[in-house]
């Protein structure tokens, strides 16, 4: 249908228009329109108001969310010329997240924690939602929704009934979205200070308001429970442990012999020695902060090995410009990982860099073996868990790569 032939619905909408040969993207659906694919941008849009995105001769594609502050120009909601991005249409995106959680978390109480809202992957580009319990812990990374929060936050109170919504924000989201946000109360009682939750059967204490992310990276909840098959009786070595996720579930669930954590961040290792005490398996852990470079090249000379390594590093780099630093520092921290394995040990190795594809982190594997001399097989290729699914509109939102390989 062409917009010329315009509906009531989206007569009085502003229009913009992309460059001639590069709609296809967002025929496929794609949610982010950069500002170079745009040809010209009719009817004067204010920061947060919504667009009809249409080809370059006018023909309706969808309808997005505009931010001139933005690099990600356009973000695109709906792909219905009739429907308009309402609160009808933000209540069924929110219950369609909903009913795929209740689907895996059945019997979800007040010690579970997992993504109630993946952001590009649940239809809503720039929010995440995450459930600690009986609270949330929401974010906004993207102005269009963020103009809209008292529309979802009312909406997440109906549908969810949490004691609290807690807002946290992330860091460079002003200069990226020209979004100002502070962390704080949204809705309800504030959380409490430590709160615990239980995954696989292990015990976390998360601090909702300041730990990291939104205080637990539950997109490696199901990669935990994979590992924990290999470490009966090994020495594990779990490299970036924040607060001890692999580590508690190498020892408790896997019965590893003993696991040390490294991670650079003080409070990650308080966290992390806290988690342990609570599991009762103070005695098999050890935590440490520490570099994990400097680290790995301290048992390399000292030649100490292990039977299991975890590797587990947070994002190298937020830009494709990058991606040349980010391949080199994963080939150099997997080689050195390779050096500290005993032989046929397993290396767990992790990338949530979403620039670097799951194809491009094979084959830096694939190097580092030619490089060691260490032929390694990869015993199982893991993403995300499914409470963060990822959208085939959007290859970007499948950022977590988890290789589980045997080095011989
Ligand atoms: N494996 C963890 C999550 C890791 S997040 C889990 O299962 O929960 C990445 C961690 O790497 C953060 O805790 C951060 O503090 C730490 N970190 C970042 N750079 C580091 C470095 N150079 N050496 C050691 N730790 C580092």
């Amino acid at each position: 249908m062409s917009i010329d032939s315009t509906t009531t619905s989206t007569a009085q909408l502003p229009l913009v228009r992309i460059k001639p040969r590069r709609a296809q993207p967002f025929f496929g659906r794609h949610p982010w329109v950069f500002a170079g694919a745009i040809q010209i941008v009719e009817g004067d849009p204010a920061p947060g108001d919504e667009i009809i995105l249409a080809s370059n001769e006018g023909q309706f594609i969808g309808r997005g969310i505009y931010n001139p502050h933005s690099n990600i120009r356009v973000r695109m909601y709906g792909w219905d010329q009739e429907t308009p991005l309402d609160r009808e249409l933000w209540s069924r995106r929110l219950d369609e997240a909903i009913d795929l959680r209740r689907l895996l978390f059945p019997d979800a109480s007040s010690s579970s924690a997992y993504r109630v809202v993946n952001s590009e992957a649940d239809g809503l580009s720039g929010l995440t939602v995450d459930r600690y319990g009986d609270w949330l812990a929401v974010q906004f990374t993207s102005l269009a929704l963020a103009c809209r929060r008292e529309e979802i936050i009312s909406l997440l109170r109906e549908k969810l009934k949490p004691r609290g919504i807690w807002l946290r924000t992330e860091k460079g989201i002003r200069e990226a979205e020209g979004l100002e946000l502070e962390d704080g109360l949204l809705a309800g009682e504030e959380p409490e200070r430590t709160m615990f939750i239980e995954e696989n059967g292990v015990s976390f204490g998360i601090d909702l308001r300041q730990g990291q992310k939104t205080g637990f990276y539950c997109d490696q909840r199901d990669n935990r429970a994979a590992i924990a098959r290999y470490c009966h009786g090994q020495k594990v070595l779990d490299l970036f442990c924040y607060s001890g996720g692999f580590s508690l579930a190498a020892v408790k669930l896997g019965g590893a012999k003993s696991c040390l954590g490294i991670d650079s961040s003080a409070t990650a290792i308080e966290l992390a020695k806290a988690n342990a005490e609570l599991n009762g398996i103070g005695d098999r852990t050890r935590f440490e902060q520490g570099a994990v470079f400097e680290t790995l090249e301290k048992f390399q000379q000292n030649q100490e090995l292990f039977d299991v390594v975890i590797l587990d590093p947070p994002k190298m780099v937020r830009h494709l410009k990058g991606i040349d630093k980010a391949i080199r520092g994963y080939h150099s921290l997997n080689r050195l990982a390779v050096d500290v394995l005993k032989p046929g040990g397993i290396l767990v190795t992790c990338s949530c860099t979403g620039h670097v594809s799951r194809e491009m982190f094979a084959q830096i594997l694939a190097d580092v073996a030619q490089r060691s001399h260490r032929p390694i097989q990869v015993l199982e290729a893991r993403g995300a868990a499914p409470d963060h699914p990822v959208s085939t509109y959007c290859p970007e939102s499948e950022y977590l790569k988890c290789f589980i390989c045997r080095v011989l």
